[in-house]
């Protein structure tokens, strides 16, 4: 999964910088690379958009004689949008994009799937091993042991902030 942006000159003239979620539907229109960030592959929508609105000012710099517009799309699907849209649909896409069991994270490439259901079967996803191991720690940690570290955690903050100890009682 990840997005590709790409400069395209079409039959009737126009010039678009186009954002496209998948490499094999790209329009054929499309130009050779020229500017930093043309036909790399981004996994970050947010990023990809931020590229795609610099490269579209770039290009419409050294081509003043066209107006060019951006749009997300491919082969089939075409969707014109402004900068604002542009930012506004990336927001969309990473709110889509799965999540971290562990510490909520956006997982961008491949997730570590973890079977860590004890009754239910449940396959976890995170975002990293570091993330699988730790929770992993967390669910095989006794209630008991948690809740006498969090006491522990307490006691020791509190003593941290007033800078007492037992030594004046
Ligand atoms: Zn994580």
């Amino acid at each position: 999964m990840g997005y590709y942006i790409t400069r395209q000159a079409r039959m009737d003239a126009s010039h678009i910088v186009e954002i496209t979620n998948e490499k094999d539907v790209i329009n054929g229109d499309m130009l050779q690379p020229e500017y930093k960030g043309e036909g790399d592959l981004w996994i970050d929508p947010q990023a990809a958009v931020e590229t795609a609105i610099l490269i579209r000012n770039l290009w419409q710099r050294d081509r003043k004689d066209v107006n060019i517009t951006m749009a997300v799309g491919n082969a089939t699907e075409y969707h014109p949008m402004d900068a604002h849209g542009l930012r506004v649909w990336a927001a969309v896409q990473v709110d889509l994009m799965p999540r971290c069991v562990w510490c909520g994270g956006i997982i961008y490439t491949d997730a570590i799937r973890m079977w860590t259901g004890t009754k239910t079967g449940v396959v976890n996803t995170f975002c990293s091993m570091g993330c699988a191991l730790e929770y992993l720690d967390d669910m095989t940690t006794p209630a008991i042991d948690k809740v006498a570290a969090a006491v522990d955690e307490a006691i020791n903050g509190f003593y941290d902030e007033t800078g007492e100890d037992d030594e004046t009682e």
